[in-house]
């Protein structure tokens, strides 16, 4: 059984990211599992290649220092070959309307001035990014659930039209942890990809930094501190991150805590003292590029070793290579 899971080099990684997803990869994690670092999908919209090149470098070493198994993790155009080779089999076997239809396309290109065609055929080439590696189950929030059902039906058609190439892969819904919130503004979620860094809590961030944002962090005014999260999203998201570092309830959390001020104290104690051996290991991995790359290399292989055989069936079956 093998789990896979991805994530875009938009930005740097946060402490959502690692409460909602990293964090989780790496405790339940099993050895066949695959994470990656799916930098291809970061160039459907304008984008930086020195910062996208440095940011990969970086997720990746996050990835492994948040304790994933680093035989489990590689960058995604490090088979790039491949990968491109199975999307355009793929482009060939899903239909136009199929991804004109996607929900993401849809809100992503509507308004936008130019729309780069890979922003419409990204999907497929994250059905490839599925269907090489044969994985079973794809846990996705509700914005990729979509996605992974595209990648179904695209092999199955495959299977059915030309011979039995691919597993038909499982969306599977993680259950739900908290959506950590941005400190700076509560009304939207923490993300990678959000221009105005005060309400962004880096993995990377120095502990000073870290407890700057929290001392900035937005409540209100009853200076109450309770699991309200309707009606003070501000203070159930610090409670929400000070439940998920400790291990208890959001309303638990909140127990024996008398001001916003002790409040905020306590989650950056909290998130620094969770983030601390995350944040050495993935400096010392920063620090050594060469051993880095070795990781990197050997990532790449492993992934590229197992796509191999697939690949080259659906090649034959398709009739070419
Ligand atoms: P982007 O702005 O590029 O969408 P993002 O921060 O939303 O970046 P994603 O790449 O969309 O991150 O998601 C990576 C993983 O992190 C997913 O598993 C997602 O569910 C999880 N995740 C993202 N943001 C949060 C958050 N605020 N709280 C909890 N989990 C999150
Ligand atoms: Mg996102």
């Amino acid at each position: 059984m093998t789990r896979l899971s991805g994530i875009t080099p938009s930005g740097r990684v946060h402490v959502g990211n690692y409460l909602g997803a990293l964090r989780r990869w790496a405790r339940e994690g099993a050895a066949e599992d695959l994470y990656f670092v799916s930098d291809m999908h970061a160039m459907t919209t304008a984008y930086n290649p020195q910062r996208l090149r440095a940011l990969s470098k970086e997720m990746l070493a996050v990835l492994i220092g948040s304790g994933i198994n680093p035989r489990s993790v590689f960058v995604q155009s490090d088979i790039a070959t491949q990968l491109s080779t199975l999307t355009w089999v793929l482009e060939c076997t899903c239909t136009f309307g199929e991804v004109s239809r996607m929900t993401q396309f849809k809100e992503k290109s509507t308004g936008a001035k130019t729309i780069r065609l890979g922003l419409l055929t990204y999907p497929v080439l994250m059905a490839s990014d599925i269907l090489l590696p044969g994985a079973d189950e794809v846990p996705v929030g509700d914005d990729q659930a979509q996605h992974v059902e595209l990648a179904r039906a695209l092999a199955r058609r495959f299977n059915t039209t030309y011979g039995e190439a691919f597993v038909v892969p499982k969306a599977v819904m993680p259950k739900v942890g908290a959506r950590i919130r941005d400190l700076a503004s509560p009304d939207r979620k923490m993300a990678k990809s959000t221009r105005d860094e005060a309400g962004v809590v880096f993995v990377l961030d120095e502990p000073d930094m870290i407890r700057r944002k929290f001392r900035r962090a937005v409540t209100d005014t009853a200076d109450r501190v309770e699991y309200r999260p309707e009606h003070q999203p501000g203070v159930a998201n610090l409670l929400e991150i000070l439940g998920a570092c400790t291990g208890q309830s959001p309303k638990k959390a909140a127990e024996g805590i008398g001001s916003y001020r002790v409040l905020k104290e306590t989650v950056a104690d909290a998130v620094i003292e969770e983030l601390r051996d995350v944040r050495k290991r993935t400096q010392d991995l920063l620090a050594d590029p060469a051993g880095l790359d070795r990781i990197r290399a050997t990532g790449a292989e492993r992934a590229a070793q197992r796509g191999a055989h697939r690949l080259a069936s659906v090649l034959r079956l398709a009739g070419i290579g």
